[in-house]
């Protein structure tokens, strides 16, 4: 079996002395690994392409059995220079691919993923202004793209719009309610700002060369990330444990 796709290289290693393994992004198959025989020296078959956070065409060759992938030859499509230079935004886009990795793409949400990995990419790369948030933002849209919606825009109870007002997170249930309602439940409540309400509903929605911190008070964003970490530790199983992250 052999395939051409553009892909995102996630991660590239050495294994043996010319040979290099690499960590894809399909859009149409998830995460793959594949080795890439005499990678570290063939600058013709693979010219710029193998380094982490470049967008690539590349020829796949499946070994007999289907054991593992091999490279065959590559194209940078699209590469990253200035998120190499500025170790704020390195660090960033590192966080986003360690969570992706944890979080585990298969095909079903490959398309997604690969748009949103892409995406964050240019943002990290091209735009002025990075928001603060952005690896926040990042694990909240891709928990949301791979079927964790949050269902914030009424009170699942009293069915009352949440839109501008501040409203109790129900862990467990991933909806909200209003105050007045979240007594009458046993689930996990987290308290949310109004901000924190706007900021999640519109991430279910917008790219992210549209995401934008809004001004908001330092303890709106610590509420903020707390939500997204607390909704997704429950739901998908992963933790930030001693500066990585954790799948459970
Ligand atoms: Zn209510």
């Amino acid at each position: 079996m052999e395939f051409s796709e553009r892909m995102l290289v996630l991660q590239v290693g050495k294994f043996r002395e010319a040979d290099l393994w690499v960590r894809l992004l399909s859009p149409s198959r998830g995460i793959i690994a594949a080795f890439a025989f005499g990678g570290s020296r063939s600058r013709k078959r693979f010219a710029g392409c193998l380094d982490t956070f470049n967008h690539i065409r590349v020829h796949v060759k499946a070994s007999p059995g289907k054991q593992y992938f091999a490279l065959q030859e590559g194209v940078l499509l699209e590469g990253v220079s200035r998120l190499r230079r500025d170790g704020g935004r390195f660090g960033m886009a590192v966080n986003c691919m360690r969570f992706l990795q944890s979080f585990g793409i298969v095909p079903e949400g490959a398309e997604k993923a690969h748009f949103l990995m892409r995406e964050t990419l240019r943002v990290l790369e091209g735009c002025e202004d990075v928001p603060k948030l952005l690896p926040v933002f990042f694990r909240a849209r891709l928990a949301f793209d791979q079927g964790y919606a949050l269902e914030l825009a009424h009170c699942s109870r009293c069915g009352k719009s949440l839109s501008g007002k501040p409203a109790r997170l129900l862990i467990r249930a991933g909806r909200a309610v209003c105050p007045v309602c979240a007594g009458a439940s046993s689930d996990y409540r987290l308290p949310l700002g109004s901000d924190t309400v706007s900021m999640l509903q519109s991430l279910h929605v917008l790219p992210p060369g549209d995401w934008a911190e809004p001004a908001v008070h330092p303890a709106a964003a610590g509420e903020f990330a707390e939500a997204v970490d607390a909704f997704i530790r429950y739901h998908v199983g992963i933790t930030w444990e001693d500066g990585r992250f954790v799948r459970r």
